[in-house]
């Protein structure tokens, strides 16, 4: 038996065979060839291109959406697409290069062209491309890898890393527990896990090899623990703690319909974080007031993007199903960084995280961002739209971003498309200029929320996914809690309200600390809201700015992580503080 530490990611135990994925893209070979091989090059370059013909063949089915299908014919014509394969046989004969490196190079310089084209289908076109060259890379070079979705047994997935759009396709009815290498419990692939309600635990190092295809696994979410070949005792061991676990989560269910008030009377909204529409009714089951956060770019994360009427059908479900009084927030689409769309990594940017990201990248594709709006705006009428914009790192980018809103709310109306007039309109400070210029930035919305995933991250200059720095992303640290300080007065300075979607919100070690820095609204993950409002229920304002003060006061994240367990482990006892 081998115990392996990890990040606890996603509550919860899973059990059961280990499901190999090693993820990592092959490093392409680039060599020249003698025009005597070029022949034999070119023939090797068809066998695969044949052999995805083949294997897309076997994709199809009566199970697929109009949408999949569609996108599964473009990639079978591109294949027999006489301009992309010329291409590919041009590099092999006149510019001598090993049937990969044609391949890569067709791929990238279609994928250039396309995006400068002005014509958005064409356009789309690229993610497709993308898909489609490094299937044939893959298939020249061997390296199949295993599939994840239409899984028909149930298994312990275990992989170096998983891209958000592929844990957006995970069967939870088969997938019964994650262990990754890589990755911190903010990373996107964890917030994901915790959507999908997948035991997970994260930033295992190199556990993928240390176990083998097949063999029994169990993964501890709760603890951040995996024992590989484990023995009956720690077997039995690890579900007694199980149980333990779920009789506190029935016992917590006793506050779901009732308010988030503190003893001596304040009371502030929790509100759910979302990423499918499928997540809406634990949304309801466990109290939310709301959408604090819906992450619409995991619309986009498939081939092709989201149409506008894609998106409206999208919008629309969310707001009918939560209804006229419960606002939904919709944040535009955040891709880039570690949430990359097909084809936007063939641009290979040298530091992503700090690249073109968010509000960037819709400022630079006016079209889709519009499209988007657009969107939006038309949903509008179905409930209560907040929308709210990503990475907002100062004025100037705020004001473009919000004139841009302007002229579609315009073209709405020349067009007499009916919208909510009254949509309130909010920015995330996560970056720590927005933070510190949030006093400017405030007069200009009507809410702010901190999305403290990413404010740590640039704040403490940590990437938020990489676990061999995991212990630098600490929420305690004082630069981090004086930026949240900074905002919170200064969105009460200009009367607006201050809520927070990263998910240092639905984490009770900080939920006191919070409520005392006088925060107005905790958005997460729908799991945690019942635990996160029986300790709000459970303090009084007075104690939580107590706290708060003391905490203020601290010169190192150490001393304000000892002290605040303490506080609330007294309190509260193991469950807060493990
Ligand atoms: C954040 O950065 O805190 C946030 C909520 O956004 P995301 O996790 O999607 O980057
Ligand atoms: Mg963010």
């Amino acid at each position: 038996m081998r115990i392996l530490k990890g990040i606890a990611a996603s509550a919860g135990i899973g059990s059961g065979k280990a499901f190999l994925y090693v993820h990592e893209k092959p490093i392409v070979p680039r060599s020249g060839i003698h025009p005597s091989e070029a022949e034999a090059e070119s023939a090797r370059f068809s066998k695969a291109r044949e052999s995805v013909v083949r294997e897309l063949a076997t994709l199809d089915g009566p199970l697929l959406s109009t949408d999949q299908r569609k996108i599964l014919e473009t990639h079978q014509l591109m294949l027999e697409d006489p301009m992309v394969l010329d291409a590919v046989h041009h590099a092999i004969h006149v510019e001598h290069k090993c049937a990969e490196w044609a391949v890569e190079t067709t791929m990238t310089s279609l994928i250039t062209t396309i995006e400068q084209s002005q014509d958005q289908m064409f356009k789309e076109r690229s993610a497709d491309i993308y898909d489609i060259g490094w299937r044939i890379i893959r298939t020249l070079m061997g390296k199949l890898r295993p599939k994840i979705s239409g899984l028909h047994e149930q298994i312990v997935l275990v992989a170096d890393t998983l891209l958000p759009s592929e844990a957006l396709s995970l069967d939870p009815e088969y997938v019964k527990a994650i262990a990754l290498n890589g990755g911190g419990r903010t990373s996107h692939v964890a917030i994901l896990a915790r959507a999908l309600q997948i035991p997970t635990v994260v930033g295992l190092g190199n556990i993928t090899k240390k176990i083998q295809d097949g063999e029994h696994i169990i993964v501890d979410g709760n603890h951040g623990e995996v024992a590989i070949r484990p023995t009956s005792a720690s077997a039995h061991r690890m579900q007694q703690q199980y149980k333990l676990w779920v009789a506190h989560e029935k016992e917590l269910r006793e506050v779901a319909q009732m308010d988030a008030i503190t003893t001596d009377g304040h009371s502030v909204t929790l509100k759910a974080n979302v990423e499918t529409v499928e997540e809406l009714e634990s949304v309801l089951a466990n109290g939310a007031q709301g959408i604090g956060l819906y992450r619409s770019e995991f619309l986009f994360l498939k081939p092709g993007g989201a149409s506008e009427e894609e998106q409206f059908v999208a919008y629309r479900a969310v707001l009918e199903k939560m209804g006229k009084t419960k606002a939904v927030t919709i944040r535009t689409i955040d891709v880039g960084g570690d949430k990359v769309i097909p084809g936007m990594d063939a641009f290979g940017e040298e530091n992503p995280i700090l690249g073109w990201r968010a509000v960037r990248f819709c400022l630079s594709r006016k079209d889709i961002f519009k499209t988007q709006l657009k969107a939006l705006l038309r949903s509008s009428v179905y409930g209560k739209l907040n929308i709210m914009f990503p990475m907002i790192s100062g004025l100037e980018e705020l004001n473009d971003v919000l004139e841009i809103f302007e002229e579609v709310k315009e073209e709405c109306w020349k067009q007499g498309i009916p919208f909510d007039e009254d949509i309130e309109v909010g920015t995330m400070i996560e970056v720590p200029s927005a933070a510190l210029c949030s006093d400017l930035l405030a007069p200009k919305v009507d809410f702010f929320s901190i999305g403290t995933n990413d404010l740590i991250q640039y704040t403490i200059a940590v990437d938020r996914g990489n676990e061999k720095i995991a212990y630098l992303y600490q929420p305690f640290h004082p630069g981090v809690l004086r930026l949240i300080s900074t905002v919170i007065n200064n969105a009460h300075e200009a009367k607006i309200p201050v809520g927070m979607c990263g998910e240092m919100a639905g984490d009770p070690l900080f939920s006191v600390l919070l409520l005392g820095l006088g925060l107005d609204e905790f958005s997460m993950s729908p799991q945690s809201l019942l635990e996160i409002k029986s300790i709000i229920r459970s303090v009084s304002i007075e104690d939580a700015q107590r706290l708060a003060r003391k905490v203020m006061d601290m010169d190192s994240y150490k001393k304000s992580n000892t002290y605040v367990k303490e506080w609330m482990h007294e309190r509260f006892g193991d469950f807060t503080t493990a």
